[in-house]
């Protein structure tokens, strides 16, 4: 169990940060990764009074403060119609509702965690994290910056009007992935990510350029590394990898016709 010496609900981001920069303080989001750890924190940092758990939408983005839950994320309504029921699609296995009323999408990002179906999902879009210090950055790059005592303030999402799609496969409903799969295309232009590979997603770009989906699934699947664990043998997250993207980039064809 972990457990705090102190609880602080931080009044503004400032004192967050500014508290957050001692090792021995520690941020909760919704504190379901948190509480599994087995370790003593001075300082417990609380951003619930911060007004971080709203979904904005404006004509250009999605704002996503990072105290949403993946449940706000799974129903809300204009996220899952401009972007085609991926948000309910990538976190309807995770656990289970009540778990989904907890977790929140800022320590599900800030966390990076290799079985993430959440950034898997956000990477293929036009997506930023917006972080205290560090500005708004590209997800995609923030998934390969170091770990550091920043604070994430929410996510953005471009209204782009790219077409997206979600797929992951579980040995049994609630588990972690086998596989985390997301495509989206605009133009011609593909942008696949694989995550639970079981390493943290990453995005690979690709132009169709008169290719079939079989090809191109098997051109995106290759560029990832892929690892073995209890869940799945490299080779086999490969070829699940390869089927799922395949999958979806024929729905896209079917669609379009
Ligand atoms: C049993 C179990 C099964 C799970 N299965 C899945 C799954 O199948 N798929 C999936 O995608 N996820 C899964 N998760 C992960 C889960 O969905 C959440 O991502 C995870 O619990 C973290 O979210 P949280 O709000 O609980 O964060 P917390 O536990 O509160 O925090 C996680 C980390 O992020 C930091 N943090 C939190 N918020 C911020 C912030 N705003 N700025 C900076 N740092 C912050 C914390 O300090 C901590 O280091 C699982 C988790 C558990 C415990």
């Amino acid at each position: 169990m972990i457990r705090f010496k102190n609880y602080v609900k931080a009044s503004s981001l400032e004192e967050a940060y500014t508290l957050n920069q001692k090792k021995s303080s520690v941020i909760g989001g919704g504190m379901m990764w948190l509480k599994m750890q087995n370790r003593v924190k001075v300082t417990l940092i609380d951003l619930s009074g911060l007004g971080l758990d709203t979904i904005e939408e404006t004509e250009e983005e999605f704002r996503i403060g990072a105290m949403c839950t993946l449940r706000e994320l799974e129903t809300h309504k204009g996220l899952n119609t401009y972007f085609q029921g991926v948000m309910k699609e990538c976190t309807r296995f995770i656990v289970g509702t009540q778990f989904r009323n907890g977790a929140t999408v800022g320590g599900s990002v800030f966390g990076r965690f290799g079985f993430s179906d959440i950034t898997t999902c956000l990477l293929p879009l036009d997506s930023y994290v917006e972080l205290y210090q560090g500005g708004i950055v590209p997800l995609k790059d923030f998934c390969t910056m170091k770990f550091d005592r920043d604070i994430l303030v929410r996510i953005i999402i471009k209204k782009d009007g790219r077409k997206v799609s979600y797929a992951s496969q579980r040995m049994a409903k609630t588990d972690f992935p086998q596989i985390a799969c997301c495509i989206s295309e605009k133009d011609g232009n593909i942008a696949v990510s694989v995550g639970a590979r079981p390493n943290l997603a990453e995005v690979v770009y690709l132009e169709k350029a008169g290719k079939s989906a079989e090809e191109l699934a098997a051109e995106a699947a290759d560029s990832f590394r892929y690892g073995s664990n209890m869940r799945g043998s490299a080779e086999y997250r490969n070829h699940l990898a390869k089927v799922y993207i395949r999958r979806m980039l024929e729905q896209f064809e079917m669609e379009g016709k």
